[in-house]
């Protein structure tokens, strides 16, 4: 426990560490004011370096979907680490995460473990360049998989917040092989392919992207948009990356890939499926965790075997994996039923307020996934997210604040609940909600 204040921690950490903070959009810059220092967290509730409680609609950006110090995880990490903190060797856990995510994901024949879900789509990217021979990739704009330089381009998340157009530092050549399009645009997708198609090694997509906004990938003529990249880059000898980071176990008990319909496995007629994923934050219950996985004869590129060269000094460590498998081991069915009424119950409240308020908005969602936007139309792409009223959000934001709810510090960012989100954590939220839409319309 720290006696120290928020303000005057912020005061202290901008002294040492850039801006004060390890991650851009815990600095509050979009939004303004002191960003709260946060000493202990239990179930759906958060505690201030002041003693001020905040109901937690962040969810450390996603991994704590089963709430916060959940005793199951806590008591596997514990148990981890009077083990030892760190082999450097095979171990057990690793085996078991990687057979819960190949049991869950259909497409998954084999998995790596990295630590982060920018390590996990920097190797996905390294794999499909090296099948293909080919050095181009192609993203979509407002699409965020992680700080890899060549996904910088256009991307969401805090590249949205600070309204960057990608990052200083990334060479030009990196950034020359990286194709942006506008999300959704299918005409876009196949211009792009008749042009350039040979060179192109991969089409990276979030499943479902959540990094602006939640967009839901559009379908046309009955055929989702994953469905139609699937089948254009298989057309063209490329392959589909599908970044399931953020959507991995939280838009349903498969991801987002559960949402979407696929009814067979990798290479079915009938299915679509991605060639590579990704995953993040679920899969390490709040630890250091992120893995990349697909189709087996890709994945046996990788080293040893293989020429592909990727490593970790600390990946499938034990304390990570152990945290990984108690959450997995708690999100059952009955789990997911618990998430999805606690999203479909607080998406409710919010447009109710809002309405009332007569604060134009749209909450779109990805399964059990959803954000807020503050504009009256549907969101497609990183334009129309753009194209949001972030000064009604800040107000909003702060207000929520105010009144003890913790939202994301950033108009472009989904909402997080967890099933510790019970009904009476949602009357929190439910009674901060008039305020806040007021101060939104003012
Ligand atoms: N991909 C997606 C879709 C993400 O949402 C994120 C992070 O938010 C990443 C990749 C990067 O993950 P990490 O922050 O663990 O590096």
């Amino acid at each position: 426990m720290t006696s120290a204040s928020s303000a005057d921690l912020f005061t202290r950490a901008q002294k040492v560490i850039p801006s004060g903070v390890n991650s851009p959009v815990r600095a509050f810059g979009s939004v303004g004011g002191t960003p709260p220092f946060l000493t202990s967290a239990k179930g759906a509730l958060l505690q201030d370096a002041d003693g001020r409680e905040y109901v937690d609609l962040v969810g450390s950006w996603g991994p704590m979907i089963l709430g916060h110090a959940h005793e199951g995880v806590v008591e596997a990490v514990r148990e981890a680490a009077g083990r030892g903190l760190s082999f450097g060797a095979p171990q057990p856990g690793e085996v078991t995460l990687a057979e819960e995510v190949i049991s869950r994901i259909a497409p998954v024949e084999q998995l790596r473990l990295v630590n982060s879900g920018t390590e996990a789509t920097m190797s996905a990217l390294r794999v499909a360049r090296a099948a293909t021979s080919r050095d181009v990739i192609v993203k979509f704009a407002g699409c965020y998989h992680g700080h890899v330089d060549a996904l910088l381009a256009e991307a969401g998340s805090g590249v949205a917040t600070f309204a960057m157009p990608g990052s200083a530092g990334v060479t030009a050549s990196t950034a020359r092989d990286t194709v942006v399009l506008p999300y959704g645009d299918r005409e876009a997708v196949t211009a792009l392919f008749a042009e350039r198609g040979s060179e192109i090694a991969a089409i990276i997509t979030e499943a479902a992207p959540a990094n602006m906004g939640v967009v839901t990938p559009p379908e046309a003529d009955g055929i989702g948009f994953n469905r139609f990249l699937s089948q254009t880059a298989h057309a063209n000898g490329a392959l589909l990356i599908s970044d399931e980071v953020l959507t991995g176990f939280r838009a349903s008990r498969e991801g987002y890939y559960g949402v979407d319909g696929p009814t067979g496995v990798a290479g079915a007629d009938d299915a679509w499926a991605p060639d590579l994923m990704t995953f993040g934050k679920v899969i390490g219950g709040g630890l250091p965790v992120g893995a990349f996985g697909g189709r087996k004869d890709l994945m046996g590129l990788l080293a040893p075997a293989g020429p592909v060269y990727q490593a970790g000094t600390l990946s499938g460590n034990p304390l990570a994996t152990a945290a990984g498998l108690a959450t997995f081991a708690g999100l059952d069915e009955a789990a997911y039923e618990t998430l999805g009424a606690a999203s479909s119950t607080l998406q409710q409240l919010v447009a109710d307020a809002l309405t009332t308020a007569g604060v134009p908005h749209v909450i779109q969602s990805a399964g059990t996934l959803f954000s807020v936007f503050f504009r009256e139309d549907p969101v497609t792409g990183y334009a129309d997210a753009k194209a949001q009223d972030t000064a009604a959000f800040t107000r909003f934001f702060h207000a929520m604040l105010e009144a003890g709810v913790y939202l994301p510090p950033s108009a472009f960012e989904a909402w997080f609940v967890s099933t510790a989100h019970t009904p009476e954590v949602l009357d929190r939220i439910a009674a901060a909600l008039p305020g806040a839409a007021k101060a939104a319309a003012s």
